[in-house]
């Protein structure tokens, strides 16, 4: 028998996530802010509940999409939290991208309440999301990781243990350092393009096939030829995860030269007040610094 699942977190990747569970037969049951989001799943078969208390009572796996640290921290404590309502013996499995420390925290926590916790962050974006391609980077333990498996296939290709609580995050910080950076050069080599006056659809063409082509380039190269910054991923949950790939990063020592300078650089598109466009506009970064 299918677990039973609640969702917290029906935004850009909750929805198209929940909505892959419900396609492959699971219970879903889940709250989210925005009430068009809750009817959306209950239009595709879901139910929708009135509160997350309400959300997580019956279920065996609770499934949080949220956007940082203190969003998770808002939904799993509290009187109408997920660790005061869940019972006991489910497994909460929290795919928001936050840091490290606040997914050991949690894992604590929650196993005074006799719940599991896994911190499952996501790579592959909205595309991932609906395709039910996304990487999977998972951080906790063996024994939980199995029980999970099922339904983490039924959301992504790449779904893979990488240690215990907080890895996963750890991992996905690196993730959004090479996505930061790889953006960043794809933009910068946009507009030397067009200055230098070559065509750039050809451009882009031909050097998605040799070494310089990447996921990033492949799939930001219409959102950078048409100057479209409908999200996707936003500005300012890039900032975010700048913030956090930082902090963990000066925390084990290792050095990050450019990826400081490209946090610099996502953080003056948010202080510009881009913060709401997808990440490939660090385009108009590099087209204000190069006097367009
Ligand atoms: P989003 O803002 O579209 O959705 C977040 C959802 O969380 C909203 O629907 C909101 O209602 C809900 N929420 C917030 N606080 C809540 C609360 N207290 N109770 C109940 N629901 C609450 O964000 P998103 O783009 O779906 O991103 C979610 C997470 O996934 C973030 O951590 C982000 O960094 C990560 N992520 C996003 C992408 C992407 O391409 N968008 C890709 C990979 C990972």
């Amino acid at each position: 028998k299918l677990p039973k699942i609640a969702w917290i977190g029906l935004g850009i990747m909750g929805s198209p996530m929940a909505e892959n569970l419900l396609k492959a037969g699971y219970q879903v049951t889940g709250f989210t802010l925005e009430k068009d989001k809750l009817d959306r799943l209950g239009r595709n078969g879901g139910t929708a509940a009135s509160s997350i208390a309400d959300a997580v009572r019956e279920a065996d796996v609770i499934i949080t999409m949220v956007p940082a640290s203190p969003q998770v921290e808002a939904v799993a404590y509290g009187p109408d939290g997920i660790l005061e309502n869940a019972r006991s013996g489910a497994l909460l499995i929290d795919m928001s991208s936050i840091t490290p420390q606040t997914s050991v925290d949690l894992a604590k926590a929650a196993a005074d309440k006799g719940v599991a916790v896994l911190d499952a962050p996501v790579s592959g974006g909205e595309a991932g999301a609906v395709e039910a391609v996304l990487s999977i980077m998972v951080g906790g333990e063996e024994a939980d990781f199995e029980r999970a498996r099922p339904v983490l296939d039924t959301l992504g290709k790449t779904v893979v243990l990488c240690g215990p609580h907080g890895s996963g995050q750890t991992v996905k910080a690196a993730n959004q350092l090479i996505v930061a950076v790889n953006i960043e050069a794809c933009a910068e080599a946009v507009v030397f393009l067009e200055k230098s006056g070559v065509d750039l659809p050809a451009a882009l063409d031909v050097l998605g096939g040799g070494l310089a082509g990447s996921t990033v380039l492949a799939r930001k190269k219409d959102n950078f030829a048409h100057r479209d910054f409908t999200p996707g991923f936003r500005i300012d949950l890039h900032h975010k995860d700048m913030g956090i790939v930082s902090d963990a990063a000066r925390n084990v020592g290792a050095a990050l030269p450019v990826g400081a300078v490209v946090a610099n650089l996502v953080g003056s598109l948010r202080a510009q007040g881009d913060g709401g466009l997808d990440h490939s506009a660090l385009l108009r970064g590099v087209e204000r610094l190069s006097g367009q």
